[in-house]
């Protein structure tokens, strides 16, 4: 599978890892737009939010447990943070490996661009 985030999973590719167990990996986004810009993925290769099934839904769970467990650890849980799934380009998804974004650190506005 030629796919950016499961080579970053595998350590093929480095990255800035955070967390990662058996199920979900946590890194530093490359390009961040907070002072806190984390992707939280999972280990599975899944393209887009829109081929997430029933068998998916413990691990989509665990993601949002992680971004939880990471905005506690950097303290940013109680000021605010965000949490994002881009799906499909018309919404900015950039690469087709599912990715939940946890930004942080600053304030941040609503609605998004
Ligand atoms: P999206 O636009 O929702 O698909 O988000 C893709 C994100 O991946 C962007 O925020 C990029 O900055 C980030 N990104 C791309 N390549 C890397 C990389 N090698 N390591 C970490 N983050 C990356
Ligand atoms: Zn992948």
């Amino acid at each position: 599978m030629n796919c950016l985030f499961c080579k970053i999973a595998s350590h093929e590719i480095p990255s800035q890892i955070v967390y990662e167990d058996d199920d979900v990996v946590a890194f530093n986004d490359i390009n961040p737009v907070a002072p806190h810009h984390i992707l939280i993925i999972p280990r599975e290769h899944i393209s887009t939010l829109n081929d997430l099934k029933e068998e998916h839904k413990a691990m989509t769970g665990h993601i949002l447990l992680t971004a939880q467990k990471l905005a506690k650890e950097l303290d940013i849980a109680e000021t605010g943070y965000r949490v994002v799934f881009n799906c499909n380009r018309g919404a900015g998804q950039a690469v087709f490996h599912i990715h939940l974004h946890l930004i942080g650190g600053r304030s941040l506005t609503w609605p998004p661009g």
